[in-house]
């Protein structure tokens, strides 16, 4: 097999950004409709229509981080917005929900941290989302960060290369002759 305990490999392979927005329409608007919030998404101009990288761990990063974004909201609205910048393409995920207290902000990229347990018993979770996300998003070469202003909503932006090193690179179809 490909993997190899201790050892992470990237999967590159172009594919239509369009594709990533409609299945988190498909897996989120359902939800947000049930809560009784909006959710929106826009895709700016200056967003690749083909992005070329890490699919799966990119639709894992931007699943978390909506999963949170309508856990934590009760009313208004989420949003996803896609544009390109530099050498990036950039993700903000936006709520309008509880909010995050500032001396949390780097905290709740940690393992099994919550904001209180008040919070973890309200909403439930394992505390494990944001810190996976972080990896993840590390492990692609990019990065993750957050505002947000309690009791009015956060605003989680995830930023990934639009290039990878070559050598980091394993392509998927080398894995399924393989495996
Ligand atoms: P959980 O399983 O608890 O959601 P995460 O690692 O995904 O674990 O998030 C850690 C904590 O960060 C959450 O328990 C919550 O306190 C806080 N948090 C994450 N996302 C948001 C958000 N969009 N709005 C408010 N708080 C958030």
């Amino acid at each position: 097999s490909k993997i190899e305990a201790g050892r992470f490999e990237l999967f590159s392979e172009d594919f239509p950004l369009d594709e990533v927005m409609a299945y988190l329409r498909r897996t989120f608007m359902p939800l947000a409709e049930r809560k009784n919030i909006g959710f929106d998404i826009e895709v700016d101009t200056t967003a690749p229509e083909t992005i070329h990288g890490d699919r799966q761990r990119i639709t894992q990063v931007l699943t978390n981080l909506l999963s949170n974004a309508i856990k934590f909201t009760d009313s208004g609205q989420v949003k996803i917005a896609a544009r390109g910048e530099a050498d990036h393409l950039r993700f903000d995920i936006t709520d309008t929900g509880i909010g995050i207290p500032d001396d949390k902000l780097e905290s709740i990229f940690g393992v099994f941290q919550q904001v209180d347990g008040g919070t973890s018993r309200k909403y439930g979770g394992s505390g494990l989302g944001l810190a996976i996300s972080k990896r993840l998003t590390e492990l692609i070469g990019g990065s993750i960060g957050v505002i947000s202003a309690p009791g009015r909503g956060s605003t989680f932006t995830v930023k990934i290369p639009l290039a990878l090193a070559a050598e980091q690179i394993v392509k998927p179809a080398k894995v399924i002759e393989k495996s």
